[in-house]
């Protein structure tokens, strides 16, 4: 199935909700003639004024287009709407970009067959279409480079992780990982200024500094942990278990919730247990490698 319009080629979105309508849109702003399906009818009605061509079943849509965008609630709701389809399907790509697990993936892969991506949106729906925002996608390489150009029109940077379907799903989850390790760390610390009558906004430029800071420790860290060795060449962890007890007193003392770096000092403690006191922070890994 080729392109056409003019190397516009024709896509369906299936799902409509805040992100499936940005998905739509982006691809209509780029001049893709765009088909779109959606439960709820009605949340078509601004994309058709705007040019797209609303399906009357999910079959319909899917028939339209070479390229298929599905973005719904959850995974059950993808296999509910094209398991059904069977061989309709063949000769497509699909690509899902609902939120998902990696074995969520995989097993759509196994009853979607050859033209499957799975892909994950790390951006919300005002920033689709953005020359920085990255979607992040996984399967069939055949299937990403015959639609990466019209899967610019969703963010400037489609980004290709591999042949495992598994794998944008695990990267979207380990950088939610990051930002909730950040944004936690941060409300820990407003909390605890806070408490000395500190507001957050004189605390923002002490952060960011912190987690440029971090940000640049990273390639470091990276390369320890890919050697697996980890001298330390700045602080030991037992440096590090020293000041995580600071971090706790004064919270205590504050009165605000200590159970973070309660946390930090819980696993700290069994990296030293295991006799990597002398070592880097990057030892740590072995207490994140073992199951919980
Ligand atoms: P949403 O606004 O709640 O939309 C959910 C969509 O799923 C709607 O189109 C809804 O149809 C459809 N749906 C749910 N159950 C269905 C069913 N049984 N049959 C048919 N359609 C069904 O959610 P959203 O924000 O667009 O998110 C969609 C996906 O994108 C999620 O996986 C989310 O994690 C992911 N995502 C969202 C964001 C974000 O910032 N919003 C960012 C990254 C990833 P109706 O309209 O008929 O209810």
């Amino acid at each position: 199935m080729g392109n056409s319009d003019a190397g516009h080629t024709p896509v369906t979105v299936l799902g409509l909700g805040l992100m499936g309508q940005a998905l739509a849109r982006a691809f209509l702003r780029d001049g893709h003639p765009t088909t779109v399906w959606n439960r709820t009818s009605e949340k078509a009605e601004r994309l058709v004024a705007e040019g797209a061509t609303l399906a009357g079943s999910v079959g319909d849509a899917v028939a339209a287009s070479p390229l298929v965008v599905v973005c719904v609630s959850d995974y059950d709701t993808v296999r509910g709407l094209l398991e059904p389809l069977g061989e309709a399907l063949r000769g497509r790509v699909v690509v899902n970009l609902t939120s998902g697990t990696s074995a969520q993936a995989r097993e759509t892969a196994e009853w979607l067959g050859d033209g499957y991506l799975d892909g994950a949106i790390m951006a919300i729906p005002p920033a689709i279409g953005a020359a920085d925002t990255t979607i992040l996608y996984s399967g069939p390489r055949t299937a990403f480079e015959e639609h990466k150009a019209t899967l610019r029109s969703l963010g400037g940077d489609p980004t290709y992780l591999g042949g495992d379907h598994g794998l944008s799903s695990l990267y979207d989850v380990a950088m939610l990982g990051l930002m909730w390790g950040i944004g936690d760390a941060f409300l820990h610390g407003v909390a605890l200024l806070g408490a000395a009558g500190v507001d957050a906004t004189t605390f923002v430029p002490f952060a960011r500094k912190v987690i440029g800071t971090v940000t640049d420790w990273l390639p470091g860290y990276a390369r320890q942990v890919d050697e697996g060795s980890y001298p330390a060449d700045d602080a030991s962890i037992d440096t590090h278990l020293a000041a995580m007890d600071h971090l706790i007193h004064e919270s205590e003392a504050a009165g605000v919730n200590a159970e973070l770096p309660q946390f930090f000092k819980a696993l700290t403690e069994r990296a030293v247990a295991d006799g990597r006191g002398g070592d880097s922070y990057t030892a740590m890994i072995e207490q994140f490698r073992k199951a919980s």
